[in-house]
């Protein structure tokens, strides 16, 4: 049981694929953005064109694949799956993109980790379906332009904002796809128990999502974890045995986890509450600045936790409380 919010194995890879809703109804939330991508695929589909290029953008677990998966579902194309990191060099993304069936979905995943040479040729190919391809090597070397079919890129991100411009333009739609509310992770819980032939009291189901981090995959696993319990102990899904399990987990009554609560700490005990700026406050507690503003800072500053201002991070009020530690008299807010 790690502490970030990607799929942490092969099993829970395996999990997530069993639970992933396959079409755009079974989708749970992001009303908005569920009715601006149903509008853009129907426009495409009566036009009879490849649907515009759709950037999803939005911390981990929230449902980026699960929506290009849907894409590819509901304009019935194939997918084809790529990520950022494995796209280093430009010829990476030429054999992938010289081998795209017509009106195909490209998904690049953390498409913000993509290298720089692999990202000029996709805004190309983005815009006028074209690359050119380096043939031969030195002063030999010409480029030979090659026509692509028609695809379409649903790129994801963590991270919009490391995006070039001139990429992020390219995109006919952007998505941010925001935490979900508890009723709407009760929905996701209520699926997933209904799929896995698991008995969930009311309150567990309540229980559980509150504590899920206002992430569909955190539900899903902290739903993993009770359904374990409840198997292991012989007693049913209920409220307390959610609360034994999470406990077993180290995932508190709001649903920080370790980490959570280690930035909290950190930067309350070792910086007096902050100011102070991400990178220092990574390094003290040794991981990686990355992971803390993709991964802890958004849901720490949706939870009222933590305050980003101009001087660098602060803790709230509310953070020394849910430590219970006593609060200072001024907060540098
Ligand atoms: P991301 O790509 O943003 O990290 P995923 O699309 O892999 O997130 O979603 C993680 C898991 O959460 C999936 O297995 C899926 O079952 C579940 N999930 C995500 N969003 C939803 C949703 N809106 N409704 C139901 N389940 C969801």
């Amino acid at each position: 049981f790690n502490d970030y919010a990607a799929p942490e194995s092969e099993a829970e890879l395996a999990f997530e694929g069993a639970l992933r809703p396959k079409n755009l109804s079974e989708f749970v939330g992001q009303t908005k953005v569920r009715t601006q991508l149903d509008l853009l695929l129907r426009a495409a589909a009566l036009q009879g064109r490849a649907p515009d290029h759709i950037l999803l953008a939005g911390p981990p677990g929230l449902g980026k694949t699960t929506l290009a998966m849907i894409v590819a579902e509901e304009t019935s194309q194939p997918l084809r799956m790529s990520s950022g990191p494995a796209l280093q060099h430009a010829g990476d993304l030429a054999s992938v993109l010289s081998s795209l069936l017509p009106g195909e979905i490209l998904f690049i995943d953390e498409i913000h980790r993509m290298a720089r040479s692999a990202e000029e040729m996709l805004y190309l190919a983005m815009e006028d379906f074209r690359i050119d391809i380096m043939v031969g090597k030195g002063a030999g070397a010409t480029s030979v332009p090659l026509e692509l079919a028609p695809f379409t890129v649903v790129g994801a991100t963590t991270r919009a904002g490391l995006l070039p411009n001139p990429l992020r333009d390219r995109f006919g739609f952007t998505a941010h796809l925001e935490f979900y509310e508890d009723a709407e992770l009760e929905q996701v819980l209520h699926r997933a128990a209904r799929l896995l032939e698991l008995e969930l009291s009311d309150d567990a189901l309540t229980s559980i999502a509150r504590r899920s981090r206002g992430t569909p995959r955190i539900a899903n696993r902290l739903l993993r974890r009770v359904r374990d319990y409840a198997l292991v102990h012989e007693t049913p899904a209920s409220g307390e045995a959610v609360d034994r399990a999470l406990e077993l987990y180290d995932v508190d009554a709001l649903g920080l986890d370790r980490l959570d609560r280690a930035v909290l700490h950190g930067l309350i005990s070792r910086f007096r509450g902050g100011p102070v700026g991400i990178k220092t406050l990574a390094v003290s507690i040794g991981e990686e600045s990355d992971t803390i503003e993709s991964v802890v800072e958004p849901f720490l500053v949706r939870s009222g936790l933590l305050a980003r201002t101009p001087r660098g991070r602060v803790a709230t009020e509310l953070a020394y409380l849910h430590l219970g530690l006593p609060v200072p008299e001024q907060i540098p807010l």
